[in-house]
């Protein structure tokens, strides 16, 4: 007999463990109340153009999660590597280098001399070599000032992170989180790759794993509640009625959770991160009719906190002789909703534009622009937790997804997460409950 699992929400979570299981033999059902797969990662048609949410950036992909599924279930991924040589820091008054290679860093006027750059350098070993960690409940800001690093390289560390994790606040960061994170991108080849295609391309490679080892999907059906018979989840209930199985996988975020599982056993557990925040951006991207030449892919204003990508000249998006811009502003969680605040760095990314794309206005024919996208649905910031992927109050219940437990950000946690969903599950075998790995 194969093993039903089932799966509940179909973004880049949900899918990839739906596809790793369904692989190895598993017979999955993964249900998605859109009409359309992939959540926030959709590749979005519009006058010819592509838009999708964020440069679909994979950081560190060498030794990515998204890597291994792309290994083991030879997915078709097309990569395109970021080029630091066409990055740059508008610093208002001059453009200069990233220092993300060691070129960048010999050239950047971010460090003022020689001896700052020795100073960021050996931070860099540092924190490789495992030797700077941080200290739980101590925010990177507070653990900088305790350190008495030179008050440059405090800078240019923080002003990464703001673009890694997506910030206004890198400050507010946990410093172990902080450390774990560039331990890891600090060791890459790879730090910034794009997916050819956008995230639909790898929507639609996942999709085709699912199908082609005969598991199903099932879009428009909602997971309205979940049933529990003696401490586990024995099905869901479903606009198309109950949908029973023996592992559930959930994959949609925080606030649906509080919903799915109000009134079961669950419910306390799940609790407190409904009360976390999210990391919610401002995104304003524009497609030209025309492309404008500029000599830099990727601008990121250090003092607006607001960068620039042209995703045109990484992967094909446009109707012939176009140009698509993504533009994403960082917001702090007071700032979200707040409709003024929104025209004023929305005003911040137009002359960012103006600056940088000279006649972009008259070339203008097409945009999307949000006030409010979710790039993480828990921010990591102060005391904020990812949940778990799985409490121990119920044995057959898994969590996957941007909010969860796992390795990196922003969708390398849906990937991880997923993948140790997967692992999780598959070391039960088919006899059921075997053990809860630390
Ligand atoms: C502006 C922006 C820029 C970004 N840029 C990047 C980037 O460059 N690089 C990167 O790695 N990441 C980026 N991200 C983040 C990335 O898009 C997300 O981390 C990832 O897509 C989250 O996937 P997920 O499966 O965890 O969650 P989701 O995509 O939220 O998937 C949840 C799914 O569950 C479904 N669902 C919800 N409720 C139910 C229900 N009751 N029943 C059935 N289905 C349900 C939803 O419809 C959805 O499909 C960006 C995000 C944004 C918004």
């Amino acid at each position: 007999m194969k093993k039903k699992t089932v799966v509940i929400g179909g973004g880049l979570a949900g899918l990839s463990v739906a596809a790793r299981l369904a692989r190895v033999g598993q017979d999955v059902v993964l249900l998605e109340k859109a009409p359309k797969l992939g959540g926030r990662a959709v590749t979005i048609p519009l006058k010819g153009f592509d838009f999708n949410f964020g440069a679909h950036a994979i950081y560190s992909r060498d030794s990515s999660y998204i890597r291994k599924l792309e290994k083991e279930l030879r997915l078709n991924i097309g990569w395109v590597d970021f080029d630091p040589k066409k990055a740059r820091y508008d610093l208002g008054d001059q453009m200069t280098e990233m220092p993300a290679t060691l070129e960048g860093l010999y050239k950047t006027k971010v460090l003022l001399n020689g001896a700052t750059k020795a100073r960021f350098a050996i931070e860099i070993v540092k924190t490789v070599c495992l030797l700077e960690r941080g200290e739980e409940g101590v925010s990177i800001g507070e653990w900088f000032r305790r350190s008495g690093k030179h008050k440059e390289v405090q800078d240019l560390m923080l002003t990464l992170a703001s673009s890694n994790f997506f910030t206004q606040e890198p400050e507010r960061i946990p410093s172990t989180v902080f450390f774990k994170y560039y331990q890891r991108l600090f060791r890459t080849s790879k730090a910034v790759s794009y997916i050819a295609g956008g995230w639909g391309s790898l929507v639609a490679e996942l999709e085709r794993v699912i199908i082609e080892s005969g598991s199903q999907i099932m879009t428009k059906v909602k997971i309205e509640s979940v049933l529990f018979q003696q401490g586990r989840v024995s099905g869901v209930v479903t606009s198309e009625g109950v949908i029973e199985g023996e592992e559930f996988v959930f994959a949609v975020p925080p606030k649906e959770l509080g919903k799915i599982f109000e009134g079961t056993p669950l419910q306390s557990s799940i609790a407190p991160y409904l009360l976390h925040k999210a990391n919610n951006v401002l995104v304003y991207d524009i497609g030209l009719h025309k492309r404008i030449e500029t000599p830099y892919t990727y601008i990121y204003d250090k003092n607006a906190r607001v960068f620039m990508t042209d995703i045109s000249a990484y992967t094909p998006c446009t109707p012939e002789g176009g140009q698509l811009i993504q533009a994403v502003a960082y917001l702090k969680s007071e700032e979200v909703g707040d409709r003024e605040h929104a025209a004023v760095r929305k005003e911040a990314i137009e002359r960012l534009f103006d600056k940088h794309l000279p006649g972009w206005r008259e070339q203008l024919a097409a945009k999307r622009y949000t006030e409010r996208a979710a790039a993480q649905e828990i921010k990591v910031e102060d005391d904020q937790q990812l949940m778990p992927v799985q409490f121990h109050a119920c044995s057959n219940a898994f969590f996957a997804g941007d909010w969860v437990q796992g390795v990196g950000q922003l969708s390398e946690l849906s990937f991880s997460s997923g993948y140790e969903v997967g692992e999780r599950i598959l070391r039960k075998g088919n006899t059921g409950w075997i053990e809860l790995a630390v």
